[in-house]
């Protein structure tokens, strides 16, 4: 009997247990790949993540080929997709690499049960997080609520596993009912790439999607920026954190891979640098433990008393201004046009981005989760509204609410000479190193560039009374 592997946030055939297992069979091997925008719950990928979609597929396609196998494209409602793909190879066995959302979850346990009434053999593997949510346990037997607890017991077990190597060759796909591989579809026909107008170019210049670019990311900041860490991911000027993010989102590269690429190179007395880069890796599965225990993360406070929090709407021309980088406050406006243009925000940039918008223009913090959704490569499921949530206060562990980023005191504290402003934000290009920060102090040298959108002192105020009157309900 043949084996069915399922992809999904796994495009990658290193460290892949799901994939690896079935090579190890004798037996010929089909490798599907679902677009599914039918099941209930999915949440549709945002168009940055449907264009990074694309490219890694077809990446994936091309390393498949080239090991004996290929990949095919089914789109539709998951379980009955899976189901007639078993029909038409008569397959014996389903490997899969599992998921943490609640959505996918009830997805995949029902095509185990099908399976196990059909004499299928289902098999999911743990892959995609160093730490399976139910693994990690309060003393109570309850789940983590606060990051520092989490991690501290993450890092008391056991070591991660170690990464498995991409197998040299893979069995070849099993025949369907006509005796030639059963048909998919043409990638093309998926329509995932934007046409008219095409605003890919500055995403396809800034990244490689694709297991091959992500091994080349962890390369390049094993090579240098991982040493200087602490100091170099607060920096949005120069690149001083690893930008796995996408690769990490899409499974292009395993965290047990990124673990232990970097115990193998401090494998003793590694700097501090080394552990505050692996803490983020934990945040990452620390998310994924809040989504794994509050499915609606991304439309739920957290904290249910910000329920009754008195949200603004902004205006569509404000909503605007923010959405397309003309807040007049230079670090905000920077961050969302390199948002806008490479489809990824430095995480200071975004931290003081959400704050501007939930904090100083009072917008429901779902509103920027949804931009965020539909413009970052590494929209995550659970990433994205858990640290939305973390700047709106009203998340796990989250930032107290009266803590308000001040855009101008972090642009000039962390992009002191201003090359991150100017380089995302050209009409500040002939301020000087002291007004790039605060150009409306000389707004005849900066044309074209507009007048702050809201006062910081007076909205800071507006945001501190609006969360009294929450607090004293
Ligand atoms: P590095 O600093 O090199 O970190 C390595 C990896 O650790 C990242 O790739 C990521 O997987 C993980 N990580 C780092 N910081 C965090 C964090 N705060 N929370 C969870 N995981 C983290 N990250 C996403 O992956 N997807 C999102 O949709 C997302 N939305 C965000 C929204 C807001 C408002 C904020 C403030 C942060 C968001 N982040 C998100 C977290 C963080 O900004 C990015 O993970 C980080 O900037 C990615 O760059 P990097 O890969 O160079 O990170």
């Amino acid at each position: 009997a043949s084996t069915i592997v399922w992809l999904r946030d796994d495009l990658r055939l290193d460290d892949n247990p799901a994939l690896a297992a079935a090579a190890a069979l004798p037996d010929p091997v089909t490798v599907v790949y679902i677009l599914d925008e039918h099941s209930p719950g999915i949440r549709p990928l945002g168009a940055a993540a449907r264009w990074w979609l694309h490219h890694s597929l077809s990446a994936l396609g091309a390393s498949l080929e080239a090991r004996g196998s290929r990949l095919l494209l089914r789109r539709g409602a998951a379980a009955s997709a899976i189901e007639e793909l078993a029909a038409e190879t008569g397959a014996g066995r389903l490997f899969w690499n599992r998921r943490y959302g609640q959505p996918e979850r009830s997805i995949d346990a029902g095509v185990k049960e099908w399976a196990a009434g059909q004499g299928i053999e289902a098999t999911s593997f743990q892959a995609n997080l160093l730490f399976e949510p139910w693994t990690v346990r309060t003393g109570s037997g309850g789940p983590y609520k606060v990051f520092t607890p989490f991690w501290r017991t993450c890092l008391a077990g056991a070591e991660p596993r170690l990464p498995a190597d991409p197998p040299d060759h893979l069995p070849q796909p099993a025949a369907g009912t006509s005796g030639r591989p059963p048909a998919g579809d043409r990638l093309d026909s998926w329509r995932l790439l934007p046409r008219r107008p095409d605003w890919s170019g500055g995403l396809a210049a800034a990244w490689t999607p694709g297991e091959d670019g992500a091994h080349e990311r962890l390369e390049d900041f094993l090579d240098g920026p991982v040493e200087d860490y602490g100091k170099g991911r607060d920096l949005p000027g120069v690149e001083g954190t690893s930008r796995l993010s996408p690769h990490l989102r899409f499974g292009e590269i395993s965290p047990f891979r990124v673990w232990h690429s970097l115990r193998e190179q401090f494998p003793r007395h590694a700097p501090a640098d080394v552990g505050i880069f692996r803490s983020e890796l934990g945040w990452r599965e620390f998310c994924w433990q809040l989504l794994y225990e509050n499915p609606d993360l991304a439309t739920q406070n957290y904290r249910r008393e910000f329920d009754h929090f008195a949200w603004q709407t902004p205006s569509d021309a404000e909503l605007e201004a923010w959405q397309q980088g003309r807040t007049g406050y230079p670090l905000v406006d920077a961050g969302m046009r390199q948002l806008w243009q490479t489809g990824w925000m430095h995480n200071r940039v975004r931290m003081a981005a959400a704050s501007f918008l939930v904090k100083n223009m009072l917008a429901d913090w779902r509103v920027g989760e949804a931009w965020f959704w539909d413009t970052l490569v590494d929209a995550d499921a659970a990433n994205n509204p858990a640290n939305w949530q973390w700047v709106a206060g009203s998340g796990a562990d989250a930032s107290p609410y009266f803590r308000i980023f001040n855009p101008v005191t972090q642009s000039k504290k962390f992009d002191a000479g201003g090359s991150y402003l100017r380089g995302y934000v050209p009409e500040l290009a002939d301020l000087d190193d002291r007004t790039v920060h605060e150009p409306w102090k000389n707004p005849s040298a900066a044309p074209g560039y507009p007048e702050p959108l809201v006062g910081l002192q007076e909205s800071r105020e507006r945001a501190l009374e609006t969360y009294q009157r929450l607090k004293e309900g």
